[in-house]
């Protein structure tokens, strides 16, 4: 149907989360239509992303230096860690601006149907941080979801003993939806009225 590099373009695209085979014949139809150049720049782009960025060693935040901009930044205060499933939920609260804490990344929720059990997850290392930096709060940032939800409890049990804080974002946010599809305000306001665990 195509001309093999073409087809090894669709391909490639097609394995892109949220692209089905027409958006990647789409996409593959437009980036032999746009100049060399630009394309050349996406592919660059995609390489030099993956080569530069990695973990940062405290919060598991992608970093291109050992430590993430949040860690590294000294008017942040150490003590209060908001913990999140993903990368992308620090860009959703940070676009709130109502938090001045660090993060700490979990890389997902417990989620037995999918074979994500606690172990899975950067629990771990999450306790480590509190036990050894002086952590007063830990505000529980994960989706609002079931797993969500689960998770959040499941650290809450495990941070109480440890005399921490432990918090969850209040509710408010759609349920089953996603930190990074909220609006900021709606957000920001879940932050501000956090409860309990
Ligand atoms: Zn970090």
């Amino acid at each position: 149907m195509y001309t093999p590099p073409l087809a090894r373009l669709v391909e490639e695209l097609s394995k892109l989360p949220g692209i089905g085979p027409k958006t990647a014949q789409r996409l593959a139809f437009h980036l032999l239509k746009v100049p060399p150049e630009e394309a050349q720049s996406l592919a660059r782009a995609i390489v030099e992303a993956r080569e530069k960025i990695s973990y940062c060693r405290r919060c598991f935040n992608f970093s291109e230096e050992e430590l993430c901009e949040f860690c590294a930044d000294a008017r942040r205060d150490p003590a209060l860690i908001c913990v999140v499933e993903r990368p992308q939920d620090i860009v959703a609260v940070e676009r709130t601006g109502e938090f001045r804490g660090l993060y700490h990344v979990l890389g997902g929720a417990i989620s037995p149907i999918d074979g994500i059990g606690p172990e899975e997850l950067r629990i771990r290392e999450l306790l480590e941080r509190v036990r050894r930096d002086g952590v007063r709060e830990v505000i529980i940032a994960t989706n609002p979801r079931v797993e969500g939800e689960a998770t959040a409890m499941y650290l809450a049990n495990l941070l109480k003993p440890l005399g921490v804080r432990a918090t969850r974002i209040a509710s408010g946010l759609p349920v089953g939806g996603d930190l990074e599809y909220a609006d900021e305000v709606t957000l920001g306001r879940a932050l501000k009225g956090r409860h309990d665990l």
